[in-house]
């Protein structure tokens, strides 16, 4: 007979690895101990508070050198950034655009707005991102190929592309699911919004995609208050990114032309002033979230029914969000535990409720989501901010 699962042991595990303070510990917090004030101060000075000014170039040029990815278009939002990066991609109103079940529901969202359909599919226990041997399997039954695409036999639609989402920061095994966008003509746009700082073998996450997306909302590693940007080494589609985010505008001195229906996605000054500030920070982040990282897993090492994620070999994450894994058998137990911890001023979570359980998104075709159900059932969110590993 299985041993219960002890779950005093785990809060005072939790308990050992946090800092002891009086008030709550939240699951992520930022940090504005840099040059926040500095920057932000000098953006009013200046007057220029909006979407023209030297702080959005030069956050721009900042990203862009740290990621290695050629071009970066800071935008409002990770959600406005997807949005951007699907059309760009040719995603038109019809196709099918394949995602992890296990997402936030923005990645979803974002399809809606093409007026295209999300399509389902399932995750790895190894990266909890997209199972790219499972997705190729699942095309080989359902696609068909024709020379103006790969079709869904089913519902007779396009299927336009994949956007893998990298979870909690941690890389999804790109090489793999690069050879099914190969074998199956999709585009690749990657969501990296969880994961700037996170490389995959080597390499920045968001390299891999024709386009990608980041995404500085207040929870992420880094924040603008709310930002994100649109990633390409395609310079034609850089320039297309640009255009279509400042309203379509063609550029003169005075007159207001416009050669398309564009969107006002641009990143404010005033925000990007503060990204600025917070990127000086973001490798000292880094360093404390992987400490962080490791210390949870050296005090749950051993312990009954439950594990730390770890990143996968070819991973290196920025562990953006911890996550406690009950083991398969234990899930029962995860709703007393969220209860327990939360009580405690531990602030835990639990994963996003999966997309194809959502009332606006339950119709849309799915493959199995054996792993994603499970993955749902068993997973917690722990307190993850930078500072709580000092
Ligand atoms: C945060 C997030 C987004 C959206 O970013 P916003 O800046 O909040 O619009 C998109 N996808 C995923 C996976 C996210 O975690």
């Amino acid at each position: 007979m299985k041993k219960e699962l002890d779950l005093n042991t785990i809060i005072n595990t939790l308990q050992r690895v946090l800092p002891s303070i009086q008030k709550s510990i939240a699951l992520h917090e930022p940090l504005f101990t840099g040059n926040e004030w500095d920057y932000v101060k000098k953006c009013l000075d200046s007057g220029w508070v909006s979407s023209a000014g030297k702080y959005v170039s030069l956050f721009e040029k900042q990203i862009a050198e740290y990621t290695g990815i050629k071009h970066v278009i800071a935008v409002v939002n990770g959600t406005a950034a997807l949005h951007t990066c699907l059309q760009l991609a040719g995603v038109r109103a019809g196709d099918e655009v394949l995602m992890p079940a296990l997402t936030f529901v923005a990645t979803a969202n974002a399809v809606i707005y093409c007026g295209a359909v999300p399509h389902f599919a399932d995750s790895e226990e190894k990266t909890l991102g997209l199972d790219p041997l499972k997705l190729g399997n699942y095309l080989k039954d359902i696609t068909e190929l024709r020379t103006v695409g790969c079709f869904n036999r089913k519902s007779g639609r396009r299927l336009k592309a994949v956007v893998p989402m990298h979870t909690f920061g941690h890389p999804v095994d790109m090489d793999p699911l690069l050879d099914v966008c190969r074998r199956f003509g999709l585009a690749l746009v990657e969501d990296a919004a969880e994961s700037l700082g996170s490389l995959y073998k080597g390499k920045h996450t968001g390299s891999w995609g024709r386009l990608s997306v980041l995404s500085f909302n207040g929870n992420k590693v880094i924040t603008t208050g709310g930002g994100g940007a649109v990633l390409t080494n395609d310079s034609s589609l850089a320039v297309l990114a640009r255009h279509l985010t400042t309203q379509a505008k063609l550029p003169h001195p005075w007159a207001f032309h416009h050669d398309m229906v564009g969107y006002n996605y641009r990143m404010p000054n005033i925000n990007a002033a503060l990204g600025c500030a917070q990127l000086e920070r973001l490798p000292e982040f880094i360093r404390q979230k992987r400490a962080l990282a490791l210390r949870y897993q050296e005090a749950f090492a051993g312990i009954e029914g439950v594990r730390i994620f770890k990143e996968a070999d070819f991973a290196h994450s920025n562990y953006w969000l911890n996550i406690l894994l009950l083991d398969e058998g234990y899930s029962g137990k995860r709703e007393k535990l969220l209860e327990l911890t939360n009580r405690q001023g531990i602030m835990t979570r639990p994963p996003w409720t999966l997309m194809h359980k959502l009332i606006m998104y339950q119709d849309c075709p799915r493959m199995d989501l054996a792993c994603a159900e499970s993955l749902e059932k068993r997973l917690i969110n722990l307190p993850s901010s930078a500072f709580l590993a000092e």
